[in-house]
C-alpha cells in the first residue's frame, strides 16, 4: 500500500513523503490539501486564512520545500514572521520537514548576534524566515540578497501590519524579483 496517499495525491514528491512518515503526519489539513496543489502546479499567489495550530506551516513549506533547487545557493524563500518566537519557530518546523534535501534554512532576527547571521549567510542559506526589521538590516548591509527569491510570504499578515512593520515589508518587497510568488497568511 501506498504511503500517506493523501499527501502523495496533492503533487508531493516520494522525497517529501518520506520525510512527511518520519514527521508521524497522516493525513493532510485542509490548509495543507487546499494550498499544497495550487503552490507546486500553478504559478498562483495565494491568500489564506489560518490560525496556528493549523499545520499552515506545512502548508507553504513543504511547497516551498519541493520547488527551491539545492544547486542554486541563492535565498529563493523569504518567510516574515511578526516576532522572533514565530521566527524561529517557523524555521524549526520546516527543517524538521527537509528530510534529506540540502536545503539550508536560516532564522533571522533581532536581538541575537548579527554577525552570527552574517556567517550563516555567507556560507549558503536557501530559505530565510525572519523578522522585518532584521531582514531589511541585512539587505542595507548587502548581507542578504533576494535577487533569486521565487517566494515570498507573510506569516501571520495581520500581526506584521498590527505591529507597525509595514513600511519594512514594503522597502523588503521593493528588494524582490516582481515575477515571484506572494503567499499571505492571516488569522483573520
Ligand atoms: P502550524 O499550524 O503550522 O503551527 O502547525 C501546528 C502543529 O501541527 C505542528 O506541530 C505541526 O508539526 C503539526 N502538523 C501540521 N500538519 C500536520 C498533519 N498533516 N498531521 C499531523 N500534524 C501536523
Amino acid at each position: 500500500m501506498q504511503q500517506l496517499e493523501k499527501f502523495s495525491a496533492l503533487g508531493l514528491s516520494q522525497k517529501t513523503i518520506s520525510a512527511l512518515v518520519t514527521k508521524g503526519f497522516e493525513e493532510p489539513t485542509p490548509i495543507q490539501a487546499a494550498c499544497i496543489p495550487l503552490l507546486l502546479k500553478e504559478e498562483a499567489d495565494v491568500v489564506g486564512k489560518a490560525q496556528t495550530g493549523t499545520g499552515k506551516t506545512a502548508a507553504f513549506g513543504l511547497p516551498i520545500l519541493e520547488i527551491v533547487d539545492p544547486h542554486v545557493v541563492e535565498v529563493q524563500a523569504l518567510i516574515l514572521s511578526p516576532t522572533r518566537e514565530l521566527a524561529i519557530q517557523v524555521a524549526a518546523e520546516i527543517e524538521s520537514l527537509r528530510g534529506d534535501r540540502d536545503i539550508q534554512i536560516l532564522p533571522v532576527y533581532g536581538g541575537a548576534s548579527i554577525e552570527l547571521q552574517i556567517r550563516r549567510l555567507k556560507r549558503g542559506v536557501h530559505v530565510v524566515v525572519g523578522t522585518p526589521g532584521r531582514v531589511l538590516d541585512h539587505l542595507r548591509r548587502g548581507t542578504l540578497r533576494l535577487d533569486s527569491l521565487q517566494f515570498a510570504v507573510l506569516d501571520e499578515a495581520d500581526e506584521i501590519l498590527n505591529m507597525g512593520f509595514i513600511e519594512d515589508v514594503e522597502a523588503i518587497l521593493e528588494e524582490t524579483p516582481s515575477d515571484k510568488r506572494m503567499l499571505l497568511f492571516s488569522a483573520t
